[in-house]
């Protein structure tokens, strides 16, 4: 049976950093728009020569009992999609399918380690609004969300994330700059170094991990070492 169509209009988008934009959609024609955090959809498109482009998304937005959803999304490089969408305007319509994707938070609740890189933020953003939301659903389980980017102006929603981990003792937020300058006082240097100081040792914690091919491959060898079983490390790869 094909996948439902649906129409999603564009309400408001943001600029997160130079390349990078923060989209809030609203799914035409339902009252509510059911996903679990970490899902995506896939976008479609017909260019003018009546070719077909499809691109997945993460929701970048914790479900709600309505119909919006956000996407995080950054220019790629002579890429249609990623391009087409940013310069999408306030009112403009996309269609889109799904929500599909089987990285989602896996039970039973562990300590747990998010690792992300630029937009491989998306899930990470919607998993952990909708933890903290209910105690029941992190059952205090310690969170540690470690977030890969060049600059201070390339960390995505950082005031947010700030904000969340103040709020909540069990959340730890680790921003780190592959190129931090100045006076930055957080974490530098590449993800995959502060891991293992975060896992100290464990194995018995899940992570999951968001983002370019190679970092994901550097992180889940590093883990692998650590003698992490590979059922513990889910990860979802953008390229
Ligand atoms: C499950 C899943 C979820 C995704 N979620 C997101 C998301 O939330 N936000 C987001 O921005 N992207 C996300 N992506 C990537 C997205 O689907 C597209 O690949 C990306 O937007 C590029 O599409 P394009 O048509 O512009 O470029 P294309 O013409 O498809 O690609 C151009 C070139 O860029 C490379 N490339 C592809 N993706 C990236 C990237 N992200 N960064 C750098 N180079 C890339 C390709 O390998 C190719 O060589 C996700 C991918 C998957 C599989």
């Amino acid at each position: 049976m094909p996948f439902q169509t649906h129409t999603a209009r564009l309400t408001r988008s943001t600029a997160l950093s130079g390349f990078t934009k923060h989209f809030e959609f609203e799914m035409q024609g339902v009252p509510r728009f059911g996903f679990v955090p970490g899902q995506w959809l896939s976008l479609k498109h017909t260019k003018s020569d009546g070719e077909e482009i499809t691109r997945a998304y993460s929701i970048a937005s914790p479900p709600d009992e309505n119909n919006r959803f956000a996407l995080c999304l950054n220019r790629v490089q002579d890429g249609f999609m990623s391009n087409f969408l940013c310069d999408m305007k306030e009112g403009d319509e996309i269609s889109a399918q799904g929500p599909f994707g089987d990285f989602i938070l896996r039970p039973p609740m562990r300590d747990t380690i998010f690792i992300a890189t630029g937009t491989g933020i998306a899930p990470f953003r919607s998993m952990l609004h909708w933890l903290v939301a209910d105690p029941s659903r992190h059952e205090d389980r310690q969170l540690w969300l470690l977030f890969g980017s060049r600059t201070e102006q390339d960390i995505y929603y950082h005031q947010e994330f700030l904000r969340l981990a103040e709020a909540h003792e069990n959340f730890h937020y680790l921003p780190t700059l592959s190129r931090g300058v100045g006076d930055w006082q957080g974490l530098r240097g590449y993800v995959q170094q502060h891991v293992p100081g975060i896992v100290a040792g464990r194995t018995d914690m899940h992570a999951y991990i968001c983002g370019l091919d190679k970092m994901i491959r550097a992180n889940r060898d590093l883990l692998k070492s650590l003698g992490w079983d590979r059922k513990s490390i889910r990860y979802e790869k953008y390229d």
